[in-house]
């Protein structure tokens, strides 16, 4: 990092950085403590190797597809640049100030609007199954689980499992990333501690039902086994 310099072409915002970098040894250890533990890279302790996640990759992605000078040293060189302008009295700090929100702000926008993340094989964000409806991955949101293909514009696809609904919500539960996977293989999964009207608690198998349009959970209390009766049959055998 403390060699990023040498890969600037522009002489004189190679000097800007010039005995600095983009960081110093003494901040390395810092943004790679950082790095592992927002999940961006992962260290294996024994052999000291770090690799980039899944995620980590996507971010890299998405950042060379949207803003790529944030990828280069010669951003950090300019920034260095004005900051020493503003030293030398040659520009306000508020003017620098607002040069440096506007690109975040451009950037952010850039990036929220890029139609990277809905690229079939470009980024996995660890794919939970696959969509029913056209095959691409299935991957965690913040609500659902939603096929990639949400926001392609040329082929949309809109399947999504909701990770809660009015009877999960009777229990307190909801469709966690195990259940999600499970039903995207056509298996059924278990949900007990759900509430009827009468507030008795039960509990209900539930199977993947998507008609196109809408996947909803198809419920079927006969496949679950009620405990006691399962055990009875077991002993008098
Ligand atoms: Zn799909």
């Amino acid at each position: 990092m403390e060699g990023a310099g040498k890969l600037i072409d522009d002489a004189e915002l190679r000097e800007q950085i010039k005995g600095s970098g983009i960081g110093t040894s003494a901040t390395r250890a810092e943004i790679i403590t950082k790095l592992e533990h927002d999940k961006y890279i992962s260290l294996n302790k024994k052999t000291q190797l770090i690799t980039p996640t899944s995620i980590g990759e996507a971010l890299f992605d998405i950042v060379s597809e949207t803003v790529p000078q944030m990828l280069s040293p010669k951003m950090t060189a300019s920034w260095e640049k004005g900051l020493s302008q503003v030293e030398r009295g040659e520009i306000s700090a508020s003017r620098y100030r607002t040069i440096m929100e506007d690109f975040v702000r451009k950037s952010v926008d850039r990036i929220k609007t890029s139609s990277t993340v809905s690229m079939p094989g470009k980024v996995e964000i660890a794919p939970i199954g696959k969509c029913p409806r056209c095959g691409r991955d299935v991957i965690e949101g913040r609500k659902g689980f939603g096929c990639v293909g949400y926001r392609d514009k040329e082929k949309p696809c809109s399947f999504t499992i909701w990770k809660s609904n009015a009877l999960l919500a009777t229990g307190h539960k909801s469709i966690s990333a195990a259940m999600a996977r499970k039903l995207l293989k056509g298996e059924s999964i278990t949900v007990s501690g759900l509430r009827s009207k009468a507030g008795k608690p039960y509990a209900a198998a539930f199977t993947l039902k998507d008609d196109g349009q809408n996947a909803s959970l198809e419920m079927s209390f006969d496949q679950v086994k009620p405990r006691r009766s399962y055990r009875k049959s077991k002993t008098s055998k």
